[in-house]
């Protein structure tokens, strides 16, 4: 079987990594996937998903404040954003930390490993932002 499903994330702050392992992972369990994978796909330019750590939460402060330091909001290296909208930064974030994921699905769960959590990346916000799943299996 094949099922579609969504849900919305509000993001506080301009750029922000938000934990969204648990909403994934109560809708495989809901939906009752044996074996199968799940597929999440962010529909934006300037937010996206991505899997790491979620135990640590200095992890994702890292992973956010680098990427910051990487790709400053007005730009660098000699470069100025010809993009009017003045959030080529986040573009460019969004694009090193990709749109989509794909988790396998073992006996009704996640197969996520120990210290990995799916994580929503915001790098335009706050907005209201869609995050859509799709899950195959039986
Ligand atoms: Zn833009």
């Amino acid at each position: 079987m094949i099922i579609f499903d969504e849900f919305r994330v509000k993001t506080p702050e301009r750029q922000v990594l938000i934990d969204v392992t648990h909403e994934i992972d109560q809708r495989v369990r809901a939906y009752n996937v044996k074996e199968g994978v799940c597929r999440v796909y962010i529909p934006h330019t300037t937010a996206g998903i991505t899997i790491n750590e979620n135990a640590d939460p200095s992890v994702i402060k890292d992973i956010s404040n680098y990427l910051s330091k990487l790709i400053p909001k007005g730009g660098g290296l000699g470069y100025s954003f010809k993009h009017g909208e003045g959030n080529s930064d986040a573009h460019i974030k969004c694009s090193l930390t990709g749109h989509s994921i794909d988790v396998l699905i073992h006996e009704n769960r996640l197969m996520l490993g120990t210290w990995q959590g799916i994580l929503l990346t915001e790098y335009d916000g706050p907005r209201n932002r869609r995050v859509y799943i799709q899950i195959q299996g039986e």
